[in-house]
C-alpha cells in the first residue's frame, strides 16, 4: 500500500494504459480520479471506487475548473500523470491543419493544461510528483507521424524545462517514452506495421498496459525521489 493516503490523478483514464496506470495506484491504497473526454464505463470505475471526470485536457478553462473543485474535495493532488494522447496519422504531404492541431492540442497543450493547474497546489505543500507520458516517436521521430512526433517530443522538452522550474519546491517531473503498447491505439495499426515493429524490438514481444504503469508508480514513489528532468524508455530495448 505505498500509495495509501495520495491523491493521484490520471488523464485519459477510461481505457489502455492509463486506465491500467489509475488500477494500479488504487490497488496499492490511493484515491484515484481520471479524467476523460468522449465516454467511460461508470458502473467499472464505481465498483473499482476509482472517481472519474469527464474533461477535455485542451481545454485550459474547463481544466483550471476541474483541478479547483479536486483540490477543495480531495485536499491535495500528490501525484499527476499525464497520459490523455491521441494520434491522427497520415504524412506530412497530405496532414489536413486540424489534424496537426488536434494532436498538439491534446498531447502537448493539454500537458500544459493540467501541469499548470497542479502547480500551485503542489507548491504550496512543497512536493508532488508529476509523470508525463510521451513516446519514442518523440525521440526518435516516426514516419506518417509528423504531428505525434512533435507532440511527444515537446513534452520531452516540457518535462525537463518544468522540472527544473519546480525542483526547488520538492516536485519531481519525469517522463515516460513507451514503445509498443498493447491498446486499442495500437490495435488500429496494420499487421505489416506490427510485424515491422516487433522484428526492431529486442525483447521480440510488445508490451502490456500494466508495464507502463509499474514504471510511473515507480517515478511517483519515494524510491525515486532524486530523479527528475528524464524520460525513461519502456520499449523492450527499441530505442537504446
Ligand atoms: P488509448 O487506448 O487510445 O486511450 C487514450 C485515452 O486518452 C482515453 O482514455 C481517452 O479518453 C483519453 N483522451 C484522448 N483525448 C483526450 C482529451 N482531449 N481529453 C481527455 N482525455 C482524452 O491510448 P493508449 O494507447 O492507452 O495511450 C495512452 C498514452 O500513451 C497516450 O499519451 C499515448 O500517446 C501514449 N503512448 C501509447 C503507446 C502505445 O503503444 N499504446 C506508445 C507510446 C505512447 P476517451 O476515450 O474519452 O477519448
Amino acid at each position: 500500500m505505498r500509495f495509501k493516503d495520495k491523491v493521484v490523478v490520471v488523464t485519459g483514464g477510461s481505457r489502455g494504459i492509463g486506465k491500467s496506470i489509475a488500477e494500479s495506484f488504487s490497488d496499492e491504497g490511493a484515491t484515484v480520479i481520471v479524467t476523460y473526454k468522449n465516454a467511460i464505463d461508470e458502473s467499472y470505475f464505481d465498483s473499482k471506487n476509482i472517481k472519474h471526470y469527464k474533461c477535455d485536457v485542451a481545454d485550459a478553462k474547463a481544466v483550471g475548473e476541474l483541478v479547483d473543485a479536486l483540490v477543495k474535495e480531495f485536499g491535495k493532488i500528490d501525484v499527476l500523470v499525464n497520459n490523455a494522447g491521441i494520434t491522427k496519422d497520415g504524412l506530412l504531404m497530405r496532414m489536413s491543419e486540424d489534424d496537426w492541431n488536434a494532436v498538439i492540442d491534446t498531447n502537448l497543450k493539454g500537458v500544459f493544461n493540467f501541469t499548470k493547474a497542479v502547480t500551485r497546489p503542489m507548491m504550496g505543500k512543497k512536493s508532488g510528483k508529476i509523470v508525463n507520458i510521451t513516446s519514442i516517436s518523440g525521440v526518435i521521430g516516426n514516419a506518417g507521424q509528423a504531428n505525434y512526433s512533435a507532440s511527444k517530443a515537446g513534452v520531452i522538452g516540457f518535462t525537463k524545462a518544468v522540472a527544473k522550474e519546480l525542483a526547488s519546491r520538492n516536485i519531481n517531473v519525469n517522463a515516460i517514452a513507451p514503445g509498443f503498447i498493447e491498446t486499442e491505439m495500437t490495435d488500429k495499426l496494420s499487421e505489416e506495421v506490427k510485424t515491422n515493429y516487433l522484428s526492431n524490438i529486442p525483447l521480440k514481444r510488445f508490451a502490456k498496459a500494466d508495464e507502463v504503469a509499474g514504471v510511473v508508480k515507480f517515478l511517483a514513489s519515494d524510491d525515486a525521489a532524486y530523479i527528475t528532468g528524464q524520460t525513461l524508455c519502456v520499449d523492450g530495448g527499441l530505442v537504446m
